[in-house]
């Protein structure tokens, strides 16, 4: 029984997505592709040219005129691909607290969010995939064999971002990270467009008290349940 091409995970920030998808991606042979670092590359962008985030046209604008490249990692730093643009490797860049501040306002914009769909479904529907985000099993691939819906608390998520953090050398203060959490799932799940959203023929793993080979594990099951369905 064919195993399912397209699987999406989507799901709450720093639930553990990346991480497992990663992993699952890996095992199978598909690629892995994190459609959050283009809000993100968008984000970073935006901000290096001083544009003001509040102006919904500028920031449209410039979502659809940026190419954004995803390529296999060229440094080994951690990192689980590189992310360049306009000639820059921003790989790291896009996950600085200020990308982490205004990513959720430029991802609530309609013509920000038809832009990189478009290309997030052209990746997607060459199959062989597991693609993250918040709306890949309800909007960007409804069709996806397996849908994925990765919860945790609040707490648990701020304190493996705290951890991430801490790892790699930077500061970080838990109450805060635990309020932009908190700030980004409210964005994340009230906007008008495509919000965050359980679709109704996903799978609901929470991973609260579950390490990653047990979530990796429970993953798996659900691609075997998905493939004998199909
Ligand atoms: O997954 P990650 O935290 O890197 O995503 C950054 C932000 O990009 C999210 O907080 C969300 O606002 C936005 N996003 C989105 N739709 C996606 C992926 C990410 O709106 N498919």
């Amino acid at each position: 029984m064919p195993l399912p091409s397209i699987i999406a995970i989507d799901g709450p920030a720093a639930s553990g997505k990346s991480t497992l998808a990663r992993l699952l991606a890996e095992e199978l042979g598909y690629l892995y592709f994190d459609t959050g670092v283009m809000y993100r590359a968008v984000t970073w962008i935006a901000l290096q040219r001083n544009l003001v985030i509040e102006d919904e046209a500028a920031i449209t604008s410039l979502a659809q005129s940026i190419p954004i490249d995803v390529r296999p990692p060229s440094e080994q730093d951690g990192r689980a691909y590189d992310v360049w643009v306009e000639g820059q490797d921003i790989t790291w860049q896009i996950r600085r607290p200020e990308v982490d501040a205004n990513v959720s306002p430029v991802s609530a914009y309609a013509g920000v969010r038809r832009a990189l769909s478009a290309q997030q479904r052209r990746i997607g529907q060459r199959g062989r995939v597991v693609m993250v985000g918040r709306d890949i099993g309800t909007v960007v691939l409804p069709e996806a064999g397996l849908k994925i819906y990765l919860d945790a608390s609040a707490e648990e998520r701020a304190r493996r971002r705290y951890k991430e953090l801490i790892g790699r050398g930077e500061q970080a203060d838990y109450e805060q990270i635990l309020a932009g959490v908190r700030r980004r799932d409210h964005i994340d799940s009230t906007r008008e467009v495509a919000p965050l959203s359980i679709a109704e023929d996903a799978m609901i793993l929470n991973s609260d008290d579950l390490s990653i080979v047990q979530v990796l594990e429970l993953a798996r099951e659900m691609v075997n349940q998905a493939s004998k369905a199909g």
